[in-house]
Parts: structure tokens; C-alpha cells; sequence
């Protein structure tokens, strides 16, 4: 499973690029197959590349790069081929340059696409940072900055951290629901906005706050300014942020990501207790949730597989021989620990299933005597809208499989998720205020065919009542 994308904006008055770079390091497990950024020096360059941010840069000099504004962008899409692809996406517009860099997915934006290719729009990329892009500059004609982003939300539905540069002003945009996360910092000789506080820590800088949901942020070497545009009564943050896609040493939205996922294994232990020797994390995704298992339980945790770190990710594998063997490659078990041993085997969720089957037949190979698999997410039983890469029913085992089916499929001996009470319990964020979409098939945004938590302020304010 991974997240579409991390963003960053910077505004010193030192030289942003090499700030920019260490930013998008902090945030690379948001993305690792392209990288960019966006900086302005008398005009907005733009500098993008294929791999992770140290590939993608590596023939650019940051050094040589002047400019004290500017924003970047980590991605994720088994699609991209070409650095063109990457963001940030760079547009020329009757009112200037502007640059954008976002995290989400804009669920009506082929809608929009159209309406604007009505109106004798062509596009040059024909993605969707594109189309939010030209409708800014559109509203931009005649109105003020907060004016137009104000007209630009009421048309773009979905979800949406952005970081954007109109010439040389930079932003930081959440969405109403604040779906995905966006925070604001200070760092030596200005200010910077990014999707994780690692990305401030990382600078040596100093956490300010979160931007709040439906808030547009100006930052500036010397402070920022924040327009609130949108105040819908109900949030709804993605649960999986603080579970699995968040980095575990970032706070977001006031939540130590750390803490929470030690609270979900200890609210794991307390609803699917069992008798075994040791507790066993995946690493390293299961790492937090596992120590919380063990703590609450007191069976003993222990390191009983080690990782491989330097194994590259499947799709770049040659051959599907290999590919088959990645498990393996990737993990190998601790005999000592895991011999005649009964294991509580701790993750923080099962996607499609796969991958947690060969890793118990690992372990039963290397004489496991039991094997208690234990899940620090609700069953996913429907897919993500908002830019997470499970977007089909097909894909999960929980959509069309019971509890007992799924533990038959990967052959455990026992199967345990954490109930949706407790993993709400545990985030510490009432169930209005989160994104459970993928867990409950109930989305905070309108998608055909699915149901609809009703947002009812928001819906209003859209329609302009
Ligand atoms: S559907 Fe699931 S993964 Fe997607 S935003 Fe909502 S909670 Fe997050």
C-alpha cells in the first residue's frame, strides 16, 4: 500500500533548494518514483526527475540553484514514466506563472477538464494539478488571492494538501475535510510548510501548528499570513495517516503518530488476547503496534525477522522468478527466536493478503509452532478515493472474504483486527472527524456508486447558501 504523495513549500532569506532537498528526504516514504521542485529566481524553474530525491536530483547542483522561495513534491504512481509527469506542475497563465505540487486525488477533475475544454482550454499535461491550476488563474482575472482559491475550492471536491507558487508567492492549501495532513513551520531565516512535522524536524526548525482544514496559508522569509476559508463543522483525517503511511516520529493534527500506533497494539492485546511465547513485529511498518502488544500483553517482544534494506522495490525486479522470491529476499526469520516458538505476528493492516501468507509460511519453515497474526486496522473492505494505491474491491481480501476465510487463505492459526471503536479509541479523534471510507465503504465525499457521509455545512457552502 502506499501514499500518493508528501509536499513541501519554503521561504528564506537564504537560497530554499538544498532546504527544499532535505524537506523531501524527510518525507521520501510518502513517494519514492519521481521528485521536484519549483523555485523562483526572476522566474519559476522547475526541476524534476525519475527515482528517489537523491536519484532524481543527482545531476543538479543545488548549490548553483538561487531563489529564496519555492516548493517540492514526492511521488507515488506505478504510472510515471517519464520526469514530465512529476511535480511540481509548472503553468504559464494569463495572470503569471503558477506552480503545484499536491498530495490528494481531485475527484471531479475530469469533470472540470471537460467544462474547461469547453470554454477553449487545451491542456499540455491534461492531469488534474493542470485543471486546478488553469480554474485558479481563471479566478485569479478579477479577484484577490483568497478570493479565487475560495471560488477554486467550492468547485474542486476531494481530497487536497496542496503547496503552491504563484510567481514569486508561495502557499500552503488543505483541504475542508483535511483528509491529508499539512503543517507549518519555522526554520532558520524563514518559514516553511510541509505534509509531516519530520520534514521541519529535519531543518533543525521549530513545529508551529497544523494548517487547519479549509485554511490557505501565505508564507514569506519573515512570517506568514493564514486565510480561513472553509470552517465545515466535521473533519475527516485518514485513520491510515497515524496507522501505517505517516512516519511514526511525526505529530499530525496534535496526534504523536508513535504513541498512537503503541496504542493501537496495546487496544489489540485487550481485544484479541493469546497465549505464545514471543511477539514478532513486520518490520518495520508492524514495529510500534507490536511494542504496544507486548506491553500490554507481556509476552516478550522480540526481533524475530530481520529486513533487508537494500533489496529494490518488486517492479524494477527482472524477472518474475525473482519477484516471487521478494518475501524472502526482504525478510529473513531470527531461528533462534522463532523455532518451536508460538508467535503473535503484529502488522498494521492486510491489503490483498499476499504478502503476510508467505511470511507465515516463512516462519512455519523455520519450525514457527503456532502463528497468531494480529492487525492494527479494521478489515479493508472497500477502496480509497484519495489517493491511496488500492482502488478496487478486487484488490482486498476483506471485501468478499469473512475474518475465518482470510485466516484459512494465509494459513494462521489465529486471525485478530482491531475493531473500528478501537481503533478510534486509540487516535484519540471522534469517528465524525475521521476518514473511515476504506474500513466502512462510507466516504466524507460524494462517489458514485458508494455511500456518503453527509457534510452538510460544507455542501452548503459549496452550493453558496
Ligand atoms: S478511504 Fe481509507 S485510506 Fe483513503 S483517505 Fe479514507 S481512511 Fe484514508
Amino acid at each position: 500500500m502506499n501514499e500518493c504523495c508528501g509536499v513541501v513549500a519554503v521561504a528564506s532569506r537564504n537560497k530554499v533548494a538544498e532546504n527544499i532537498y532535505i524537506a523531501l528526504m524527510a518525507l521520501q516514504h510518502r513517494g519514492q518514483e519521481a521528485a521536484g521542485m519549483a523555485i523562483f529566481n526572476k522566474k519559476i524553474e522547475n526541476f524534476k526527475g525519475l527515482g528517489l530525491v537523491d536519484e532524481a536530483f543527482k545531476r543538479i547542483n543545488l548549490q548553483e540553484i538561487n531563489g529564496n522561495v519555492g516548493i517540492g513534491h514526492v511521488y507515488y504512481s506505478i504510472k510515471i514514466s517519464s520526469p514530465e509527469n512529476a511535480q511540481p506542475t509548472l503553468l504559464q497563465t494569463p495572470v503569471g506563472e503558477i506552480a503545484i505540487a499536491h498530495n490528494g486525488i481531485i475527484t471531479n477533475w475530469k469533470k472540470l477538464k471537460e467544462e474547461l475544454m469547453e470554454e477553449g482550454h487545451s491542456f499540455l499535461y491534461g492531469n488534474e494539478e493542470e485543471v486546478v491550476g488553469y480554474l485558479l488563474a481563471k479566478y485569479l482575472e478579477d479577484k484577490s488571492i483568497e478570493k479565487a482559491v475560495k471560488s477554486l475550492m467550492k468547485k474542486i471536491e476531494g481530497s487536497y494538501s496542496f503547496t503552491l507558487m504563484l510567481n514569486d508567492r508561495v502557499f500552503g492549501l488543505r483541504d475542508p475535510l483535511g483528509i491529508k495532513p499539512l503543517c507549518l513551520g519555522e526554520i532558520e531565516n524563514g518559514y516553511i510548510i510541509a505534509s509531516e512535522s519530520v520534514a521541519i524536524d529535519a531543518l533543525g526548525g521549530k513545529f508551529i501548528r497544523d494548517v487547519m482544514p479549509g485554511e490557505l496559508i501565505e508564507i514569506t522569509p519573515d512570517g506568514y499570513k493564514s486565510y480561513k476559508l472553509v470552517n465545515e463543522k466535521h473533519k475527516a483525517h485518514c485513520f491510515f495517516e497515524y496507522v501505517y503511511f505517516a512516519r511514526a516520529d511525526s505529530v499530525i493534527d496534535g496526534i504523536d503518530v508513535y504513541k498512537t500506533r503503541e496504542r493501537l497494539g496495546e487496544i489489540l492485546a485487550e481485544e484479541h488476547p493469546v497465549d505464545a511465547d514471543y511477539v514478532v513485529p513486520i518490520p518495520d511498518s508492524g514495529r510500534a503496534h507490536a511494542y504496544g502488544y507486548s506491553k500490554a500483553s507481556g509476552i516478550p517482544l522480540a526481533e524475530g525477522l530481520m529486513k533487508n534494506r537494500y533489496i529494490a522495490r518488486t517492479f524494477i525486479l527482472p524477472t518474475q522468478q525473482i519477484r516471487e522470491k521478494l518475501v524472502q529476499m526482504k525478510l529473513n526469520p531470527v531461528k533462534s527466536i522463532i523455532n518451536g516458538k508460538k508467535i503473535v505476528l503484529v502488522d498494521d493492516s492486510i491489503v490483498r493478503g499476499t504478502t503476510i501468507k508467505k511470511i507465515i509460511a516463512l516462519l512455519r519453515r523455520h519450525g514457527a509452532k503456532e502463528v497468531h497474526v494480529r492487525i492494527g486496522s479494521p478489515p479493508i473492505i472497500a477502496p480509497c478515493y484519495f489517493g491511496i494505491d488500492m482502488t478496487t474491491r478486487e484488490q482486498l481480501i476483506a471485501s468478499n472474504k469473512t475474518i475465518e476465510e482470510i485466516r484459512k487463505e494465509i494459513n494462521a492459526d489465529s486471525l485478530g483486527y482491531i475493531s473500528i471503536d478501537g481503533l478510534i479509541k486509540a487516535i484519540g479523534i471522534e469517528k465524525n472527524n475521521l476518514c473511515l471510507g476504506c474500513v466502512t465503504g462510507e466516504y466524507p465525499v460524494k462517489i458514485e456508486g458508494e455511500k456518503y457521509r453527509f457534510q452538510e455545512r460544507l455542501e452548503k457552502w459549496q452550493e453558496g447558501k
